[in-house]
C-alpha cells in the first residue's frame, strides 16, 4: 500500500527488450500549433483586466494583467508550503530548501523550448499565471509578501537559498535587478544568498557584472541541451524560438570570468537524445572551467512539445548521475571511465570498493543545484518531484534510505548479493508518508 498517486509518464521497463536509453532519433518534438490572434501575448488575461488581490493559486482563473514582476513573482509549491502561503504535504521533506522564484507577466516566456511548460506555443490554451513548470504549479505571490516573510524570520528562515529565474521577456534583465535589489536591501546575502538561473538570450556581460554587484552569489546558465544539435532542435529554430548555443556559451564564459571558480554552473537535461559520453564530456568542462553542472531527468512534462516522449530510463540517468557526482566532486576525468559503442558507461575508472563506498553515500542520487548550508555537494535547490513522480523517483530531495539505496543498485545493475531490492518497499505506509 502506498499513499502516492499513479502516474502514467513513467519511463519504460529498463532493459525490457528495449533500449536503456532515450536515443536522438525518438526524442523528436511535435511541431508548434498556431495560436490564434485572441491569445497571443496574455490578450485574454489583458482583456478581462482584472485587478490582483494578493496571493493566486493557479486555476482561480482571475486574469489579471498587473500581476507582473517586479511586482509579483510566482514560486514553487514547495516554496508556497515552506513559506506557508499555500497548504500541502511533500512526500519524504518537511520543506524546501530552496525559495524558487520566478519572474511573471501576462505575456509569458516569449520562448517555446519543447521541454518546458511555460514555452510560448502554450498561450492558446491556459494562461502564464496558470502554467504547470517543472511538474508542478507555480502560485504568484507579492514580492514584498515574501520579503516580510523571509526578513521576520531572520536566521531561523528554512531556506538556504534564494534563485531568481528570469525567463525571456523584455522586461526580464531591468526586473531581476529590481527583485535582487529589493531582497538584499531587507535580507543578507550570508544569511540566505542569491542564484540567478539567467535568460542569456537578452544578456550581455555588463548585466552579469550588474547582478554581482549587487549581491548575486552564483549564476548559472540553463544550457539544458547537452549537444548543440539537441539544442537548436528543442530550444532554437527546430521550434520557432529565439535561443542559440552560442549566446548561452557567450555568457556562461561571462559568468566564470565575473563570479569566478565554484561560482556559477550549467543546467543540463539529461535524455533529450545524448549519449552518456556526450553529456559527462559537457560536465568535464565545466568542471575544467571552474563551475558546476546541475542535472535534470528528462520529464515530459503535460503540455509541452515533447510530452509524447519517454521519460529518461532510470539506468541511464542513475550512471549519469553517479558519473557527473564523480566528476563534480570526486575528481574522477571523463577520459578515465570506459564507454561502451552507443556511448554508455560501462566503467566508472575508479577501484570498485570506492564506488561502492560513493554510492552507499547517496548524495550522488540527491538533486543537484546550487549548495545550501549543509556541505557543498548537498544543493538547496532539492526541487522535489521537479523531474519525477514520487513513486518512481528520479533526483532525490532527501537523503536515500537503505531501501532506496537497493532500488537505485538494482537501476545500475549493482546489487549486492544478499541485499536485494523487493518491488515498492521504498513505498510502504510508515515509512515517509
Ligand atoms: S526560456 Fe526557459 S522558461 Fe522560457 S520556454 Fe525556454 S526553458 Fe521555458
Amino acid at each position: 500500500m502506498t499513499c502516492l498517486k499513479r502516474e502514467v509518464a513513467l519511463p519504460g521497463p529498463a532493459k525490457a527488450g528495449g533500449l536503456d536509453h532515450n536515443a536522438f532519433d525518438i526524442m523528436l518534438p511535435r511541431a508548434p500549433g498556431l495560436t490564434p490572434v485572441e491569445a497571443k501575448n496574455g490578450q485574454r488575461v489583458k482583456t478581462a483586466n482584472v485587478p490582483p488581490e494578493g496571493v493566486y493559486l493557479p486555476n482561480n482563473n482571475r486574469l489579471a494583467p498587473h500581476m507582473r514582476s517586479p511586482d509579483y513573482v510566482q514560486m514553487s509549491t514547495a516554496a508556497a508550503i515552506t513559506l506557508g502561503v499555500m497548504p500541502g504535504k511533500m512526500y519524504g521533506c518537511g520543506c524546501t530548501r530552496c525559495l524558487n522564484l520566478l519572474l511573471t507577466y501576462p505575456e509569458g516566456c516569449r520562448a517555446n523550448c519543447a521541454y518546458c511548460g511555460l514555452a510560448r506555443h502554450r498561450e492558446a490554451d491556459r494562461d502564464y499565471a496558470d502554467r504547470n513548470f517543472i511538474r508542478v504549479n507555480w502560485p504568484a505571490v507579492p514580492l514584498g509578501q515574501i520579503i516580510d516573510k523571509v526578513s521576520s524570520d531572520g536566521p531561523a528562515t528554512p531556506f538556504h537559498r534564494m534563485c531568481i529565474s528570469m525567463i525571456t521577456h523584455p522586461r526580464s534583465d531591468a526586473d531581476t535587478l529590481t527583485v535582487l535589489k529589493a531582497w538584499t536591501d531587507r535580507i543578507d546575502p550570508a544569511t540566505v544568498p542569491v542564484s540567478i538561473l539567467s535568460n542569456p538570450t537578452t544578456m550581455t556581460a555588463e548585466d552579469v557584472g550588474r547582478l554581482k554587484d549587487l549581491g548575486a552569489d552564483i549564476f548559472t546558465v540553463a544550457l539544458d541541451a547537452a549537444t548543440p544539435e539537441i539544442f537548436d532542435r528543442t530550444r532554437g529554430k527546430g521550434v520557432a524560438s529565439p535561443h542559440s548555443w552560442s549566446k548561452y556559451w557567450e555568457i556562461l564564459r561571462a559568468a566564470r570570468d565575473i563570479f569566478g571558480p565554484q561560482k556559477f554552473g550549467a543546467h543540463i537535461i539529461v535524455g533529450m537524445g545524448e549519449t552518456e559520453h556526450d553529456v559527462l564530456t559537457l560536465v568535464q568542462q565545466i568542471v575544467d572551467m571552474g563551475g558546476h553542472s546541475h542535472m535534470f531527468c528528462f520529464f515530459p512534462e503535460k503540455g509541452s512539445l515533447m510530452d509524447h516522449l519517454p521519460a529518461t530510463p532510470r539506468d541511464q540517468w542513475r550512471r549519469v548521475q553517479l558519473a557527473r557526482y564523480l566528476i563534480d566532486y570526486a575528481q574522477v576525468r571523463v577520459e578515465q571511465m570506459r564507454f561502451d559503442a552507443a556511448g554508455r558507461v560501462v566503467d566508472f575508472g575508479i577501484p570498485e570498493f570506492e564506488l561502492d563506498t560513493i554510492i552507499d553515500k547517496g548524495i550522488a542520487f540527491r538533486t543537484s543545484g546550487c549548495p545550501g548550508k549543509i556541505q557543498q555537494d548537498i544543493s538547496a535547490c532539492d526541487r522535489p518531484y521537479g523531474d519525477s513522480p514520487a513513486s518512481n523517483i528520479a533526483s532525490y530531495p532527501f537523503q536515500p534510505g537503505a531501501a532506496d539505496l537497493r532500488k537505485i543498485r538494482r537501476q545500475l545493475d549493482r546489487e549486492k548479493p544478499g541485499d536485494t531490492y523487493s518491488e515498492g518497499e521504498e513505498l510502504e505506509i510508515g515509512e515517509r508518508c
